[in-house]
């Protein structure tokens, strides 16, 4: 089989999608997509090696029989998500499909009115990796460029700058000295005295004082109006059994 744009543009017509899904949260829709399903695998591959040698990457998988939604075969489907490579792709096939030609175009026409969001600009890329390579600290690098502190790592992490690990001396924004292991040590210990409940030591979530038993222990010292209601000897009974006993 010779595979080349025409052939691509001609299985697109008549296998493909290309436009916006409806779906994920809120039922919003997606940015635009391209896909192809098919149940013969060997067409989808030659495709797909195709895009690949022409410097795409499409996403390839396959979908399983299910009763359920009605769907008696399973079926291979493939697709594009980068935007670069989906306007490349429309705008390859745009002049050789006939269906197909009026989604090209509304698909181009929204990648042309929403441009990328600049977090993910190259140049910031660049700027980001620059401060961290100068040495300035992750909140320090989120002052500069006036966003949030995890935004600075959620994009750094997605673009693969490594930053270097927190705590340290810091001084004008900058890291200039790691952490001591003493300082570590330390660090760690407090930590772990934090996570747990003061009365009995189990895990409990940052923020707290007491795991929730103990909290209801302690519940008649501290907010003694919230135990009007209840049975009094269950409330001795935690305070000090003896009384309880002789209570009863
Ligand atoms: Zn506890």
């Amino acid at each position: 089989m010779i595979m080349n744009w025409d052939y691509i543009a001609g299985f697109t017509d008549g296998e493909g999608s290309i436009g916006f899904v409806r779906g994920g949260r809120d039922g919003m829709y997606t940015p635009p997509r391209v896909t192809w399903g098919q149940k013969d695998r060997a067409t989808l591959e030659a495709i797909k090696e195709f895009l690949v040698d022409h410097g795409f990457h499409p996403h390839f998988y396959y979908v399983p029989p299910n009763a359920a939604k009605r769907r008696p075969n399973g079926i291979y489907m493939m697709n594009l998500q980068r935007r670069d490579e989906i306007q490349r792709f429309c705008e390859e096939i745009q002049p050789r499909v006939l269906l197909k030609a009026l989604p090209c175009e509304k698909v181009l026409q929204w990648l042309k009115d929403h441009p990328r969001r600049y977090h993910t600009a190259e140049l910031e890329r660049a700027l980001i990796a620059e401060y961290v390579e100068e040495g300035y600290t992750q909140a320090y690098i989120a002052l500069l460029l006036g966003c949030s502190d995890q935004k600075i790592r959620r994009v750094g992490n997605k673009l693969g700058i490594v930053f270097p690990k927190g705590g340290g001396k810091i001084e004008d924004g900058k890291h200039i000295a790691a952490m001591t292991k003493a300082e570590y040590l330390r660090h760690r210990r407090e930590k772990e005295k934090n996570l747990q409940c003061v009365d009995c030591g189990k895990f409990i979530y940052k923020g707290s004082v007491r795991c929730h038993s103990c909290a209801m222990k302690l519940r008649h010292q501290t907010q003694p109006e919230s135990f009007k209601g209840c049975n009094i000897k269950s409330v001795l009974a935690v305070i000090s059994p003896s009384v309880a006993q002789e209570n009863l």
